[in-house]
């Protein structure tokens, strides 16, 4: 390879085939391709024929000459339904099927450094512990990218400690103590506010050996890019950084993404970056227009949680009984895989009807943005919350998964924008917490709010803010280490 090859660097970006994580991975591409890198994003072949189905990815990428997509299979059936609760055989189709094509191409393929298009650089997703070996065996380096919560993925970090010191595997009678090992967050976390894998009686389980390679082999990577920032979860960086001394936190990504776009002028505000894998539904646009400013909650659980339809009639009889407007986002696919067949009970259908707008699938990040939207009702999946953070909703928080548990204790004990259900999902207590926000703590959850949009937005500025400051630094390290293969070369 000559020098004068990587006078762009060329980067191979690999996220897990997720919404949060393929969103993210997207705007992160786009942000290089500004900076004229060339960029190869691999997707799994079920991803991308989502994308190009639902949104405008391909013609908005087609203005940057060195993009391209790859692809390859995930090794799940096409009608498998990739929900959160298969998330291991998720998991094991990659580590199975992609992790061989993967090392095939940096390796000896058609993006190892022995090819006419050599890749310089990898961004893998942090639950790809494979790939810093293989990146470091082809001879390029790497930095991983997580793009679950920083707070939670600190309690990972944790996870030897704890389970060396007996607190984890912990029982039922312990949940409501609070977690020694997690230092930092000795006063904030329970054992119930831990990520719910943490909850197994079983070390052996393959999600917990995951975690333990992931918080052995990102310390050895280049780098760590976190979706957050100094301002959101300064006292968390500096833990995470006893560890991990190269990290660049960049979030909120999205708003970040907007930033640069709109100061390189490659978008007006209208324009629309959805990289969503469902169709969004445009009109509650509409239907919110008509509605009285921050009156409305939104109901959302995100991509991969599956509820019951006992949860399902709780949350439904809990917001109807709050007596507010509500838009509610229900994924195809999110009750217990059948959620095409429930039918609303008749004495809800009325105000269901009269009150509330009830659609598959919403452009969220523009739904969170409309004046009308006084109150989010979500799973406390990392980017919502940071989309919720960016628009100043308060939240209330029914987290499912992973590191929801954590995200939604954090919402309500150290951001105090909201209020974290936890295991509780019965309709007197949604009730009550939706009142409890919107009426008699009103003032005081719009004010912490909108604090909180302020600190979120003053990171992305591209003068004095932290994130944009830290992205400026990963297209430089960038740059420097894509130098210096060819260099060696
Ligand atoms: N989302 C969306 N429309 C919806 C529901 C969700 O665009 O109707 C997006 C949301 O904006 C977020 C992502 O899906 O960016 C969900 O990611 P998150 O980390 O919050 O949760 P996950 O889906 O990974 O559990």
């Amino acid at each position: 390879m000559a020098k004068n090859d990587v006078q762009f660097p060329h980067v191979l970006i690999f996220p897990l085939p997720l919404q949060g994580p393929v969103n993210c991975m997207l705007k992160l591409a786009e942000l290089l391709a500004i900076n004229e890198f060339h960029v190869t994003f691999l997707n799994t072949e079920y991803i991308q024929d989502r994308l190009l189905k639902h949104t405008h990815v391909q013609s908005r990428f087609d203005h940057y000459p060195g993009f391209n997509f790859e692809t390859v299979p995930d090794g799940l059936p096409e009608d498998h339904p990739r929900t959160g609760d298969k998330f291991i055989e998720i998991a094991n189709g990659m580590e199975e099927v992609v992790k061989p094509l993967f090392e095939e191409m940096l390796t000896n393929g058609k993006l190892s450094l022995k090819s006419s298009k050599p890749v310089t650089f990898v961004i893998a997703d942090g639950f790809y512990s494979f790939a810093n070996d293989i990146a470091k065996g082809a001879g390029i380096p790497l930095v991983y990218f997580d793009t679950i919560s920083p707070c939670s993925l600190w309690t990972f970090f944790c996870l030897p400690r704890l389970i060396e010191s007996g607190e984890v595997p912990f029982k039922e009678d312990e949940y409501d103590r609070k977690v020694k090992g997690v230092p930092g967050s000795e006063n904030c976390l329970r054992y119930r506010d831990l990520p719910s894998f943490f909850g197994t009686s079983d070390l052996n389980e393959r999600i917990i050996q995951l975690i333990l390679q992931e918080v052995k082999e990102i310390p050895r990577s280049e780098g760590l890019i976190l979706n957050t920032s100094e301002h959101i979860e300064g006292p968390i960086l500096s833990q995470l950084s006893t560890i991990c001394p190269n990290n660049y936190p960049i979030g909120p990504l999205h708003a970040l993404h907007e930033s640069i776009l709109l100061s390189a002028q490659k978008a007006s505000p209208q324009v629309n970056s959805s990289n969503s894998l469902w169709e969004d539904d445009i009109s509650c646009m509409t239907w919110l227009d008509g509605q009285p400013p921050k009156s409305v909650i939104y109901v959302s659980i995100g991509s991969l949680a599956v509820m019951t339809s006992d949860q399902l009639m709780e949350l439904c009889h809990g917001i109807v009984n709050s007596g507010k407007r509500f838009l509610w986002s229900q994924r195809p696919g999110s009750l217990g895989g059948q959620y095409d067949n429930y039918t609303i009970p008749e004495e809800l259908s009325d105000a269901m009807k009269e009150r509330g707008c009830i659609l598959s699938w919403v452009y969220q990040v523009e739904v969170l943005a409309h004046p009308a939207i006084g109150l989010f009702l979500t799973h406390s999946g990392w980017n919502s919350t940071l989309e919720s953070f960016v628009e100043g909703v308060p939240m209330i928080c029914w987290p499912y998964f992973a590191d929801q548990q954590v995200n939604s204790r954090f919402v309500q004990e150290v951001w105090r924008v909201g209020i974290d259900l936890k295991d509780k999902c019965d309709r007197v207590t949604i009730e009550k917490a939706v009142r409890e926000v919107m009426e008699d703590k009103k003032d005081e959850f719009e004010k912490s709010a909108s604090r909180m949009a302020k600190l979120a937005r003053q990171s992305v500025v591209d003068r004095g803010g932290s994130s944009h400051y830290n992205f400026n630094r990963l297209v430089e390290d960038i740059r420097v280490m894509s130098l210096r293969i060819s260099a060696h070369d």
